[in-house]
């Protein structure tokens, strides 16, 4: 149980209890090859809370924390099993969906950028409206690493701040 306890640590982000970016850098590793061996589809999703800065900036960081924590319930509210939804790093997040294209991956992120729009974010009586940007990208023969989708990906995320944030680029 103390060893399963220090693998977990490793794993999971402490914040937010949801994989952090080693779990989901090997997760994707594993997919990526498999994706390839048997020639099916695999995406990539990279997102970015939209002006986050400023929600720490006006409310404290301890409210910036509980954003990050929900954020990560709705996420795993929403994706199934097959996927990995992590903390890539401070108000980043990625997901990983193995077996569907890049019009499922956008179904997927249109759906949860709604979702975070709606959802109402409360903490010591104080409410921020939160909205996220999403960079999506699909793997190709032309990727020999999987790095190189989460490039595409964050291309594409940056894409959507520069078009006005709070949306989907593909
Ligand atoms: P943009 O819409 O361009 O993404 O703007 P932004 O303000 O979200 O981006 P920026 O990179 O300027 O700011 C990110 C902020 O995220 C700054 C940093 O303090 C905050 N942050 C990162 N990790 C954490 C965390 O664990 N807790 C809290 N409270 N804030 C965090
Ligand atoms: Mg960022
Ligand atoms: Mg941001």
């Amino acid at each position: 149980a103390y060893h399963e306890e220090i693998y977990r640590l490793t794993i999971e982000d402490g914040l937010t209890q949801i994989p952090n970016k080693r779990a989901l850098v090997e997760y994707l590793d594993r997919e990526f090859a498999r994706a390839r061996r048997y020639g099916r589809p695999l995406t990539v999703l990279m997102m970015d809370i939209d002006h986050f800065k400023n929600v720490n900036d006006e409310y404290g960081h301890l409210m910036g924390d509980y954003v990050l924590r929900e954020m990560a319930k709705l996420a795993k509210a929403r994706s199934r099993h097959e996927e990995m939804f992590a903390r890539y790093g401070g108000e980043e997040f990625c997901c990983v969906m193995p077996e569907t294209d890049v019009a499922g991956g956008v179904v997927f992120a249109e759906n949860f950028r709604k979702l975070v729009e709606d959802h109402h974010f409360e903490f010591e009586g104080n409410r921020v409206r939160i909205t996220i940007s999403i960079g999506v990208a699909q793997t190709d023969e032309t990727m020999t690493r999987a790095e190189a989708a989460v490039l595409v990906a964050d291309e594409n995320l940056y894409r959507a701040k520069r078009a006005g944030r709070n949306r989907v680029v593909s």
